[in-house]
């Protein structure tokens, strides 16, 4: 009895486990598979290019080439109406929208991490919930979408 408890109680962890591992190969095939950005002019280039295909204003994204770092992003809070940056706690989905900050840098500056970042401002922002449900929508949802729409460009 205890070794079907220990069986039963150990399955959850398996599965977790083979979906991160889903997930992260799928994100390094994604990563992997592109092209090198290597310059601030070519990472606004493809910033733009694959803004449009979303439909997005790009002008919500700053996208920063920095060899130095890996991928960093973070998020701003921008007022509209003054045409200044403020603190993100200030966001109101009206005059004060989310501004992203992308910094790229390193193997992950990919047409495929810019896609990734696109995807999660088009769909996800705005949408973003605090708490364990806000982690919980993030991971089984978000961001399995955002690495399927880098890979494939299909939205869901
Ligand atoms: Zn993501």
């Amino acid at each position: 009895m205890d070794e079907l408890v220990t069986t039963c109680a150990a399955y959850p962890l398996y599965v977790l486990t083979g979906y991160v591992g889903i997930l992260t190969a799928a994100d390094a095939v994604a990563i992997f598979a592109g092209k090198k950005i290597t310059s601030q002019e070519q990472l606004e280039s493809v910033v733009e290019e694959e803004a449009a295909k979303l439909k997005l204003d790009g002008k919500r994204l700053l996208a920063v080439y920095n060899p130095r770092v890996t991928a960093q992003a973070h998020i701003e809070g921008y007022d509209t109406a003054r045409d200044v940056f403020v603190p993100a706690e200030q966001i109101n989905h009206k005059t004060i929208v989310e501004f992203k900050i992308l910094e790229l840098g390193k193997f992950r500056s990919t047409r495929a991490t810019v896609r990734h970042e696109l995807y999660h401002l088009a769909r996800h922002f705005g949408k973003i919930r605090k708490g364990l449900s806000g982690k919980l929508v993030y991971f089984f949802y978000q961001e399995p979408t955002a690495i399927l729409y880098s890979l494939t460009r299909i939205k869901l």
